[in-house]
């Protein structure tokens, strides 16, 4: 099955399939040894439950896009949950070009800081070149401007002039043919800690609407209440991203083993607690997202 019959299954359903960035070895097996304990806790079928892993383009960088893909594959054999691999924000055609290349199984072209023209032009040549390669390959693109980086801030400033239009939705979702789509509906990037971040739902209800056939992915979950993932999903969301979260408890859980061992020089035995921490927020937001 291809991930699209996976999201299709989660929409019927009323669940979201989970994404969760890494860039390295022991940062994908906390994410799934983590989804793969609610799946086995609450009985629940691995030919149902899809889980997206992604890279963006620094991670790739980083980790290497056929050392990614690799692991990926590693995994997907071991457990046989179905595992996807993201190229997340690919911010170029040449980008997404080189994610497919090394076996991707979807990208996310963001050409949301383009013109409305630019983006639609931009997200159909990677839909074109995607489906020329393999028509199971999700492509999502993105439309608003998503501000926020992952990590943790203070402010950021949320303008309605920035949030997703359902008329342009419908027009870009025509004109590119995606399969899922990024909005903006009061979702930033990261988490910040003078404010409170809300959603407009009355807008992902118009969202939804506008394109009911398009699968609609949550950006910048972090630092949403459980509630409002309900709400969201509820209301059409079926894909809902986790980064800055996962960031922080891979760093507190290191940080607590190295102030605990200072002179520990054997990586898997600080890593471990990074591992340990990471594990138990992929394993709370799965939950969430799963509907258990
Ligand atoms: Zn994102």
């Amino acid at each position: 099955m291809s991930l699209n019959d996976y999201l299709k299954i989660a929409k019927e359903n009323k669940f979201a399939v989970p994404h969760f960035n890494f860039v390295s070895a022991e940062q994908l097996e906390a994410i799934v040894l983590g989804f793969k304990k609610v799946l086995d806790f609450h009985n629940l079928p691995y030919d149902k439950y899809a889980l997206m892993v992604g890279t963006s383009e620094g991670e790739a960088k980083f980790l290497g896009y056929s050392q990614a893909r690799a692991l990926v594959d590693s995994w997907k054999k071991e457990t046989n949950i179905p595992i996807f691999l993201n190229a997340d924000h690919h911010k170029s055609l040449e980008h997404c070009k080189e994610a497919i290349k090394h076996g991707y199984d979807t990208v996310l072209i963001d050409a949301s800081t383009m013109s409305f023209e630019e983006n639609i032009k931009t997200t159909h040549s990677v839909i074109d070149y995607a489906k020329s390669v393999n028509s199971d390959i999700s492509v999502e693109g993105e439309l608003g401007y998503l501000r926020g980086e992952s990590k943790l801030q203070e402010t950021i400033e949320i303008r309605p002039e920035d949030f997703t239009k359902p008329e342009e939705v419908k027009e870009f979702v025509e004109k590119t043919g995606v399969d899922r789509i990024a909005i903006v509906f009061g979702n930033i990037h990261g988490i910040v800690s003078k404010q409170e971040e809300k959603l407009d739902f009355g807008l992902l209800e118009k969202i939804n609407k506008a394109v009911s056939e398009t699968f609609l992915v949550l950006h910048g979950g972090s630092g949403l209440a459980d509630e409002e993932f309900k709400k969201a999903i509820e209301n059409g969301i079926t894909n809902i991203h986790i980064n800055t979260e996962v960031r922080v408890a891979y760093r507190e859980g290191l940080d607590k083993k190295l102030r605990e061992f200072p002179g520990e020089t054997t990586p898997y035995k600080f890593l471990e607690g990074a591992v340990e921490e990471m594990k138990k927020v992929v394993e709370e937001k799965v939950k969430i997202f799963l509907k258990q």
